[in-house]
């Protein structure tokens, strides 16, 4: 059943930052797959009248390698919508293609498309350049200078800003040193000699793809050994045996993953287990399907690198063993940490009112921060909600949550 708002927006202009009501009740930015799923939901609310901001799937068509598979399962790689209809086997219904698993990342971005366009065929593609609160209203400028009002804002704005480069390679030039989420296609690296730095599955997939294009490539990994998971995938697809181990998004360890798996309940956890829980669940892993594709590949594991400086056009790379190694490319796959201080269209004074700890908002049932009316979703929340929020399967929970929360509103004022 429909819930029952009362719809405070006026219709939508763009220039009515000076009227009473604001143009919108609800402005979603960002249209990755919580952005996506949040609009699914909101708009389920009768009377509900909601923009969503950004370009679809923009993350995963340019920030993320051509050629790279998903690491979550099928089961764990649906975007939400209220009646659970728009599912990937959904999707792959109305082209009449096969599911595959692991799943290319093409055919994701693709289903990410294919929901964007049943759900919020109205999408506003502009960047938001700035969000600010007028005591008020939220007011949202955009990329070409035109602002609106919203009287809630829900940030869907991703990782890319919390991209993670070590202190030692930040001086570096773009050219000899990069961050993984800047590349979209690794064949730029054929004929070349490149150091990866991180055991994680972006490192260990970027390092197959660079070696199948033809670099020469050496992982340097800081972790005495690599964490493989599927290491017995019968464990996880064998479906007495694995369901009790594994809750199906499939984060984290046997047993943990049921846990993450309900964030509800994570987060009544006490704070210490919530944050060991957490750790152990998103440690760096790849996934066994990996393996043979790197056997080629040279990694050293137990091994940091010092630091590097540009020698002409190559990189001079000092390790803790002493050693050196000129290569032509570094390339961090270091993970991101998320510090919502780094979303530049936050503006300083709204930032002010966001109580965070670590960089992370502190979120209440509805994703709501200290702010009224302003939400965080997606890796931001995983403070809150534990580390099932980093990732795509978080969504139904979290967007669930979130319209109900507004849907019990007496309006979408916030209070
Ligand atoms: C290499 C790699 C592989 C991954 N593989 C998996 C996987 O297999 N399974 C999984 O579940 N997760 C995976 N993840 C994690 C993945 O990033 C998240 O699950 C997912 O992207 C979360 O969705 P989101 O909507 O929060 O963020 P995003 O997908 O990043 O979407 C955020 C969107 O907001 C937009 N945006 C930001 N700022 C603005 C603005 N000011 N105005 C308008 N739009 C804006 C961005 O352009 C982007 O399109 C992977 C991550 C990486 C880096």
């Amino acid at each position: 059943m429909l819930a029952e708002v009362s719809n405070i927006s006026q219709k939508e202009g763009e220039s009515s930052v000076s009227g009473n009501l604001p143009d919108f009740g609800v402005a979603v930015v960002g249209a990755g797959p919580y952005g996506l799923s949040a609009v699914a939901h909101l708009r389920a609310i009768k009377g509900s009248d909601n923009r969503i901001f950004g370009r679809p799937m923009s993350f995963w068509k340019e920030h993320m390698p051509r050629g790279m598979f998903l690491r979550s399962p099928l089961e764990g790689s649906n975007l939400s919508d209220p009646e659970g209809k728009l599912t990937l086997q959904a999707y792959a219904q109305t082209d009449g293609g096969h599911l595959s698993s692991p799943l290319p990342l093409k055919r994701f971005v693709d289903y990410g498309c294919w929901f964007q366009k049943q759900m919020a065929s109205d999408i506003d593609g502009r960047t938001v350049s700035c969000v600010e609160h007028d005591g008020t209203y939220f007011r949202l400028t955009m990329e070409d200078g035109k602002k609106v009002t919203s009287a809630r804002v829900v940030v869907a704005g991703g990782i890319v800003p919390f991209a993670y480069r070590p202190p030692q390679f930040q001086r570096l030039p773009s050219e000899l040193a990069s961050h993984s989420c800047e590349h979209r296609d690794l064949r730029e690296f054929a004929g070349k000699r490149v150091m990866v730095v991180g055991g994680g599955q972006s490192a260990l997939e970027s390092s197959a793809l660079l070696h199948e294009a033809g670099a020469d490539v050496r992982v340097v990994i800081r972790e005495p050994e690599i964490h493989w998971t599927w290491q017995r995938p019968w464990l996880h697809t064998f479906k007495p045996v694995g369901r009790l181990l594994y809750a199906p998004p499939d984060v984290g360890p046997a047993g943990i993953s049921h846990v993450v798996a309900a964030p509800g309940w994570f987060r009544r956890l006490p704070r210490r287990l919530q944050n060991r829980w957490a750790k152990r669940s998103i440690r760096p892993t790849g996934a066994g399907w990996l393996k043979p594709r790197l056997q080629c590949v040279t990694m050293s594991s137990g091994r940091s690198v010092l630091g590097a400086a540009a020698v002409g056009d190559k990189l001079q790379v000092r390790l803790d063993d002493g050693s050196e190694e000129s290569v032509d490319h570094l390339l961090m796959a270091t993970g991101y940490k998320v510090d919502i201080s780094k979303y530049d269209f936050l503006g300083r004074d709204l930032l002010a009112r966001v109580r965070t700890v670590s960089g992370y908002p502190m979120l209440s049932k509805g994703f709501e921060c200290s702010l009224s009316g302003l939400h965080f979703l997606g890796a931001p929340a995983a403070w809150s909600f534990g580390p099932l929020m980093r990732f795509v399967a978080g969504a139904d929970f979290a967007t669930r949550r979130l319209a109900h929360y507004v849907s019990t509103r007496r309006s979408f004022r916030p209070e």
